[in-house]
């Protein structure tokens, strides 16, 4: 794949902007949150972020109209406000936020506009004021409905909150409803995964994504540096992670992603993604865009861009430093906030396409297939009956759902995690 110069770099079709607060941080998080004081009160940096979030979307856009010169560039198809919890800003920080937006990328009439909410009372949000801003789509962050899981999780909220939730997003008259739900929690079990599964079912949402908790270290991922894109974990919630870790189960795990597949589809949510299922025309299209390297545009501290072919950029996790160049006092000049990039070579992005198109149940096409740089890794999957040839189409079999990873493992050409980090604006 050419790495074509950035003016003619195609624009991006989706924006992701992060809101990086939460009232407080559950111990196996991993994304850029600030909590306590400086998410809520009199000292909450939530206004300042705000401030330096729409100071960011105007110098992006000015960066991108400068590539596009005289090119005419199509609306968004898609904006996502992800966190953190952006259900803690107000609906009329919502309203600005989009009209923003829509000013400076253009937003098409049909455009996906989700807002991730979590479900407790105090920070559920105003549902009806973001769906009177335009926002189409909530996506609930349940994780669990068992009040044992919740506690293990340090999740604030309760079933009765989930429910509430969903029962608000219907009558505020949102076009979709999402709920998020994690398995492989330490101390559950098939049984209690059932139990939630059934009570997902009961409230009869239009879309459910279903994960595995994953307890990662992002420092030793070498993320956490003054260019990365994650804070480093807390000493108590990685004395956390350590202490419940031996309560996963990787069998135990494969067994309750297979009863949420049967669960989830009797009940006419299709699979359409390995973690991802909708009842039809529900199918998440902002995600769609990052599993089909489509290019994306990002907001927000940790938030990450991608033009689509081979570059790869993402804003440092400070929230200071954030602010700091986005707000700066003494009149100087905003800048853009710092942070990394990569560059993705031609044999790491067929990789990367075959193995982000695999996890979408439509596979991927046979000529990609045939590419050299990942045939031999599928005929693995082929002859293990983890892949299956459709028509023209290569995609997993029900087996291989389950052992993706080690088909993916074989689809990465060696080095390829060694891409070379570069400072970006
Ligand atoms: S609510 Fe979500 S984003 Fe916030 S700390 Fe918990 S897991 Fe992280």
């Amino acid at each position: 794949m050419d790495h074509l110069p950035a003016a003619l770099m195609p624009p991006p079709v989706a924006l992701y902007i992060h809101v990086p607060f939460c009232i407080s941080i559950c111990p196996y998080c991993d994304f850029v949150v600030y909590a306590g004081r400086e998410a809520r009160g009199e000292r909450s940096r939530l206004t300042a972020f705000l401030a330096a979030l729409h100071v960011e979307l105007d110098l992006r856009a000015d960066l991108l109209a400068a590539q596009n010169a005289g090119q005419p560039r199509p609306p968004l198809r898609s904006v996502y406000l992800g966190g953190g919890t952006p259900s803690l800003l107000s609906a009329p920080q919502v309203t600005d936020l989009l009209d923003h937006v829509a000013r400076r990328y253009g937003l098409a009439a049909d455009a996906e506009v989700t807002i991730e909410v979590n479900p407790g009372p105090a920070d559920r949000g105003d549902l009806r004021g973001y769906r009177a801003a335009g926002v189409g789509r909530v996506s609930i962050g349940v994780q669990s409905l068992q009040a044992s899981e919740l506690r293990t999780l340090g999740r604030r909220h309760s079933a009765a909150d989930v429910a509430a939730t969903v029962d608000l997003a219907r009558a505020a008259a949102f076009d979709s409803v999402s709920i998020d739900l994690l398995y492989d929690i330490p101390g559950q079990t098939l049984e209690t995964w059932s139990a939630t599964l059934h009570m997902a079912l009961g409230l009869a949402v239009d879309h459910v994504s279903a994960y595995a908790l994953a307890l990662d270290d992002p420092a030793a991922e070498g993320l956490t540096g003054i260019l990365g894109d994650h804070r480093p974990v807390r000493a108590g919630a990685r004395a956390w992670r350590d202490r419940v870790r031996p309560g996963q189960d990787e069998d135990r795990a494969a067994e309750m992603y297979e009863l949420a597949s049967d669960r989830l589809e009797g009940a006419g949510l299709a699979g359409y993604e390995l973690s991802n299922w909708a009842r039809a025309g529900h199918e998440g299209r902002h995600n769609l865009v990052y599993w089909q390297r489509e290019p994306y545009a990002g907001l927000g501290p940790g938030a990450h861009a991608f033009d689509g072919a081979g570059r790869r950029t993402w804003t440092a996790a400070s929230l200071a430093d954030y602010l700091g160049v986005l707000t700066p006092a003494h009149r100087v000049a905003a800048s853009l906030p710092v942070g990394g990039g990569e560059l993705i070579d031609d044999s790491t992005a067929v990789a990367e396409a075959a193995i982000l198109g695999l996890r979408l149940r439509q596979g991927i096409p046979v000529e990609l297939a045939r590419h050299p740089g990942v045939s031999a890794g599928l005929a693995w999957g082929m002859s293990h009956g983890l892949l299956e040839r459709v028509v023209t189409r290569v995609r997993l079999t029900p087996r291989g759902r389950l052992l993706a990873d080690e088909v993916f493992a074989r689809l990465l050409p060696a080095g390829a995690t060694a891409s070379r980090r570069e400072a970006a604006a």
